[in-house]
């Protein structure tokens, strides 16, 4: 994956992202750091902790928070939504037609100008339901 977009970044921040862009799964940074010291044995938690601040800054990956203590990280940069379950915290991406009134009524009542909505559908997942 040495492509024009990644080559001038460090191997640190290099592995760290590969670690994000092979995984199927949205991760912790903990769980990031695991895959990254795969890569990079002799990885701190610290370094990946870094080069996730920067490739987020970069564009490169996304950050997605649920709540204060749950953030995860996405290699999908494109709009979409999220189902996570509320039993076993599984976290899968699912794309929604956003309607336009939907936009339209949440810029009225935020008084904000509208950019994008994203949508988290809450509930259990297909293993936690039985
Ligand atoms: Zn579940
Ligand atoms: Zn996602």
């Amino acid at each position: 994956m040495e492509d024009f977009e990644t080559s001038g970044l460090t191997k640190q921040r290099r592995a760290v992202l590969r670690g994000i862009r092979e995984s199927e799964e949205h991760l912790t940074a903990y769980e990031v750091f695991e895959h990254a010291r795969r890569i990079l044995p002799g990885i701190s938690f610290a370094t990946v902790y870094n080069s996730l601040r920067y490739l987020k800054n970069e564009g490169l990956i996304r950050e997605i928070r649920f709540g204060a203590d749950c953030t995860r990280y996405d290699r999908k940069l494109d709009r979409h939504d999220h189902a996570i379950c509320n039993s076993c915290g599984k976290l899968v991406d699912l794309e929604l037609s956003i309607p336009e009134a939907l936009i339209k009524e949440a810029a009225r009542r935020s008084k904000f100008k509208a950019g994008s909505i994203e949508l988290t559908l809450r509930g259990l997942c297909p293993e936690c339901r039985g």
